[in-house]
């Protein structure tokens, strides 16, 4: 069976084809600068065959055609003809409080995915985008919306409402809802595997950090809590975005005369690691460089990152009453030794002991345990794949499970 992973931004396409027997990725790629000039797909097979290529693509529409023409080339293809596709995973960032499953897309879920257009202005368009253009070109195979916000709808009311007027909640649906629900859900179930424990039993604190950052308590499956609240701005210091923020200073700023998009702007993309560090880089990588050459503004900003991860680590110990993981995944928490080794020390208060060797030794892409056998909070080292884990929720929902 071969299902087609789609994720859709506002100028970009990414794609994985996966054949679901044995979970391998046939080809994936990515078309970028979609409605820009000089747009560009990039197309990567199984065996190594690489390519680039500068291409006329006005929008989505064309460029899934684009892509589709790439797998089914007789020489850089992976297959004969589209029909060989069984159903195309998208992702799809915003499902609002009217999903808390992956579904088959028909008209009543195209219709919530763009009510929830106002909460997720930048992504949910560009996904819908993406689905349309699915029903173009593949007529008739069905579409699978996995939403990142799904995971999450298990939270209990006192978690997710904020103390505004209650017709705030009611009336405009203001309320915390959280992100990459599809990671945390895929790392919390790898982690049952690997440790070997019916996910039911298990209390886990997940934390995704990549460019984006956010932490999950998931007590026996189900979201109890997690960082990110109505937009991806809140929770954890991330590359570019600040997090948490007394809300009082976005009246400051606004009293000072500046405008929302601009107060926007400043909190989402200029703020977090690149706003604080004075390295012009939002990357963790220049980052670790930055503090081990000594730089003292870039020091200030590493502290700042792993403070906030400590507090909500330790919040959500104590929401969780204990817990058996703290589990770190994404392209910081997957690869950085260093981050790693700041954090971990930080939660001996809470039963977990850095084994630094084990530390040292973690591979990138395999699960690991990176805390001594004494502690009773193991910390464990997931890797991520949202992709997959959206063709495996598209496979669960073709079959009805
Ligand atoms: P993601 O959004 O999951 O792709 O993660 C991107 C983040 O992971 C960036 O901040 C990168 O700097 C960071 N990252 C990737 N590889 C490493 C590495 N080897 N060491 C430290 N950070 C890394």
């Amino acid at each position: 069976m071969k299902v087609l992973v789609l994720n859709s931004g506002s100028s970009s396409l990414k794609f994985q084809m996966y054949k679901m027997e044995n979970e391998k990725v046939l080809a994936k790629g990515i078309v970028e600068r979609i409605g820009l000039d000089k747009p560009v797909l990039k197309y990567e097979r199984h065996d190594g065959v690489k390519l680039q290529e500068t291409i006329a693509v006005k929008n989505h529409d064309d460029a899934l055609r684009l892509i589709c023409q790439k797998l089914v080339d007789p020489e850089q293809g992976v297959m004969k003809s589209l029909c060989e596709v069984e159903a195309v995973g998208h992702r799809v960032v915003h499902g609002g409080e009217k999903v808390s499953q992956p579904v088959k897309v028909d008209e009543g879920v195209k219709a919530i995915i763009r009510d929830c257009c106002s909460l997720a202005p930048l992504h949910n368009p560009p996904n819908l985008s993406g689905i349309e253009a699915c029903e173009h070109v593949f007529k008739g195979t069905p579409n699978v919306a996995v939403f990142d916000t799904a995971f999450h709808q298990t939270m209990p009311a006192e978690s997710y409402l904020y103390a505004i007027p209650y017709e705030y909640y009611t009336k405009y649906g203001i309320r915390k809802y959280g992100f990459h629900g599809t990671s945390h859900k895929f790392v919390a179930n790898s982690t049952a595997e690997f440790l070997k424990t019916p996910m039911e039993k298990l209390k886990l604190i997940t934390c995704h950090l990549g460019n984006g950052c956010s932490v999950a308590a998931i007590n026996g499956g189900n979201v109890l809590d997690t960082s990110m609240g109505l937009t991806p701005l809140m929770g954890l210091v991330m590359g570019t975005r600040c997090g948490d923020i007394d809300p009082g200073v976005l009246l400051h700023l606004s009293k000072l005369g500046m405008k929302t998009e601009e107060i926007d702007a400043l909190l989402n993309k200029k703020s977090g690691i690149l706003g604080v560090a004075g390295i012009n880089s939002s990357d963790m990588r220049d980052l670790e460089h930055a503090v081990q050459e000594g730089k003292a503004q870039a020091k200030q900003a590493m502290d700042m990152f792993i403070h906030r991860l400590v507090f909500y680590v330790g919040a959500y110990h104590t929401l969780l009453g204990g817990a058996d993981a703290v589990v770190f995944t994404g392209g910081i928490g997957e690869n950085s030794e260093f981050v790693r080794g700041l954090i971990v020390p930080r939660l001996e208060a809470i039963g977990c002991r850095l084994d630094n060797a084990a530390n040292h030794k973690a591979v990138r892409g395999k699960a690991g345990v990176i805390s001594t056998p004494e502690s009773t909070l193991k910390a464990v080292v997931m890797p991520t794949n949202e992709e997959l884990m959206i063709a495996r929720e598209t496979v669960r929902v073709l079959r009805g499970a």
